[in-house]
């Protein structure tokens, strides 16, 4: 069971499927997001400074110099994702790779942002020509991929950029292939070494003959 109720319900949804199974986090994945985002703080009068890998404590009023909390933080994350359509790009490689692997592996995007978002993003990704379907989660990801590869043992590939998630999955779903891709390899610099186990990757030309073959394509 996914812990999240609600990802669990969109999960029941699907269809059953026995090919390999691909799962896909979408910010810094499949779609811009560290790219942008200082581009929409900006027109809202605030300016992100990365000096970790977080946004909490690295965004200031550009005015004040105030560094804001995180429920400011979640406020304006919650508008730029309203307005995702605006700001959020596909990244580089991604909707070429996911076109080969798509036919032979059942691909599914997993995102973790309030469930509330999911309809924007659905017509976002439409638009862009990324048909794949959409599970948001509030939880944690790796029950909810446990859940998707279902019974069978399928082969499981999961890419995400952030660390927390794929030791989610890496916990949940022992003999998934985990793959590290980052939309911006600068942000490497503020990251612990990779977990043993973990594949890192450049980008998604790197990343697909690697996940095609993690899913014996
Ligand atoms: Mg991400």
């Amino acid at each position: 069971m996914s812990d999240d109720p609600e990802t669990a319900r969109q999960i029941e949804e699907l269809a059953a499927d026995d090919r390999p199974l691909l799962v896909l986090d979408v910010d810094d994945v499949v779609l811009e997001f560290i790219r942008p985002f200082p581009h929409f703080l900006k027109s809202r009068g605030f300016g992100l400074t990365l000096a970790s890998f977080r946004l909490t404590g690295n965004i200031a009023e550009t005015a004040s110099g105030r560094l804001i909390e995180q429920e400011e933080v979640t406020v304006l994350l919650g508008e730029f994702f309203d307005a995702q359509a605006d700001w959020q790009s596909i990244t580089d490689g991604a909707a070429e790779a996911l076109g080969t692997l798509g036919g032979r592996a059942e691909i599914v995007l997993l995102t973790a942002m309030p469930h509330r978002h999911r309809a924007v993003r659905r017509s976002h990704l439409d638009a862009l020509g990324l048909p794949y379907p959409l599970l948001t989660t509030e939880m944690a990801k790796g029950p909810a991929v446990a859940k998707l590869r279902g019974k069978k043992g399928r082969p499981v590939v999961f890419v995400d950029d952030q660390p927390s998630n794929l030791a989610s999955v890496k916990s949940s779903v022992a003999d998934a292939h985990l793959f590290h891709l980052m939309a911006d390899n600068s942000l490497r610099a503020f990251l612990p070494p990779t977990p043993d186990g973990v594949i890192v990757v450049d980008n998604w030309h790197d990343a697909a003959p690697k996940i095609a073959a993690a899913l014996g394509l």
